[in-house]
């Protein structure tokens, strides 16, 4: 099976370049689910696109009665973020223009709706299945809404555009997954969202974080809180629904790589999620959850230098700490005719260090490392 492909226009540089994003399009013969899969949102974090091309060789094999409903795959999905550099370092996390992290521009049904709690009333004795269609209806027309703005002599700005290209792909899949890794170096490990733990352990991860509270406007959150708002409503309502709608960001191993173990966790995650969801219709395959530990968001300890100078000694990538353990030291050094010295930090609770700075030069404020 071969897929669909698609080039969209992204938006038009001053000299007259376009940037483009491509989609690849698999389509079963069965119709079913949509899956919208995304990678390098973040400049700096490429393990995705290896992750996608995989997925490609794999689904390229299947005949198309194996796959039932679509699979979409947007690699490279933001180039400005990608190609961006200062030095050779990529440091495309945030959009130049506005000083935004790019993650966190999405639009979000839920900040915008008025009438959630009539709109469920209205729906509270219908199947599910019949609620999915008309909320998302309501989704989308909000939604086309904004393409007039675009549209109108004012238009909008380069982020509001961008976020614009990339939802109006994925606003009506069933399924989001968002491949990101850390900025820096990390393990791998997934985020996921409340009553999403079932599925959760498709991914074949040993660590997911419920994201039970929100940066804001991020790709995945965007995409999924009016869908958890439904459900919530509902709950107060005194009617139990879940729906078979699921956002996920995986986070595979440290930027600027395509670590061979963290693609290889990847791919073989998505396939086993796909598996379980009835998406892939191989035979003789069966999906198997694995155990996981499941941690909050809320709980996560971001560790920041109290002091400018050298980090050494820290902890390794993966380490269990336990509370007052050295995590790392601070070289100090000063221009008030002092030596230099060294001062420890210790860990304020117990945990896995799961993500580290890959830059040991920090000023007063920066980030070193965080535990969950
Ligand atoms: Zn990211």
């Amino acid at each position: 099976m071969l897929p669909d492909t698609y080039t969209i226009p992204l938006i038009q540089l001053a000299s007259g370049d376009r940037l483009s994003l491509q989609v690849y399009r698999f389509v079963g013969a069965d119709p079913g689910k949509k899956v919208y899969i995304q990678a390098n949102l973040h400049g700096a974090e490429i393990a995705g696109n290896a992750v996608i091309y995989q997925l490609m060789d794999f689904l390229k094999t299947l005949q198309n009665t194996e796959l039932v409903g679509e699979v979409w795959l947007v690699p490279v999905c933001n180039p400005l973020g990608v190609n961006q550099r200062s030095h050779r370092f990529a440091s495309g996390r945030y959009c130049v223009y506005e000083g935004k992290d790019w993650n966190r521009i999405f639009w979000d049904y839920e900040k915008t709706q008025e009438d959630l709690q009539e709109f469920a009333k209205t729906q509270i004795n219908l199947d599910k299945d019949i609620i999915r269609i008309n909320y998302l209806n309501k989704i989308l027309n909000s939604f086309a809404k904004l393409a007039e703005k675009i549209h109108s002599p004012s238009s909008v700005t380069f982020t509001e555009l961008f976020r614009h290209r990339l939802q109006s792909l994925s606003i009506d899949a069933d399924y989001l997954i968002d491949l990101h890794t850390s900025t820096d170096r990390g393990l791998d490990y997934l985020y996921y969202f409340s009553r999403r733990e079932p599925s959760a352990q498709y991914f074949l991860f040993d660590y997911g974080i419920l994201l039970d509270d929100y940066d804001g406007d991020a790709f995945d959150e965007a995409f999924i809180k009016p869908w958890l708002a439904l459900e919530n409503t509902f709950q107060q309502l005194g009617r139990e629904i879940i729906f078979d709608v699921e956002a996920w960001t995986l986070e595979l191993g440290s930027g600027m790589q395509m670590l061979p173990q963290s693609v290889e966790k990847g791919v073989q995650g998505v396939k086993n999620y796909l598996l379980h969801k009835g998406v892939l219709a191989t035979p003789k395959t069966k999906a198997i959850p694995q155990k996981m530990t499941f941690k909050l968001k809320s709980q996560i300890i971001k560790y920041y230098a109290p002091a400018g100078g050298m980090i050494q000694a820290r902890v390794t990538l993966g380490s269990v700490v336990k509370a007052g353990e050295k995590l790392y030291q601070i070289l100090m050094f000063n221009k008030t005719g002092e030596l230099p010295y060294v001062i420890d930090i210790c860990a304020e609770k117990d945990g896995l260090v799961y993500d580290v700075a890959t830059n040991h030069a920090v000023n007063e404020g920066e980030y070193v490392l965080a535990v969950m």
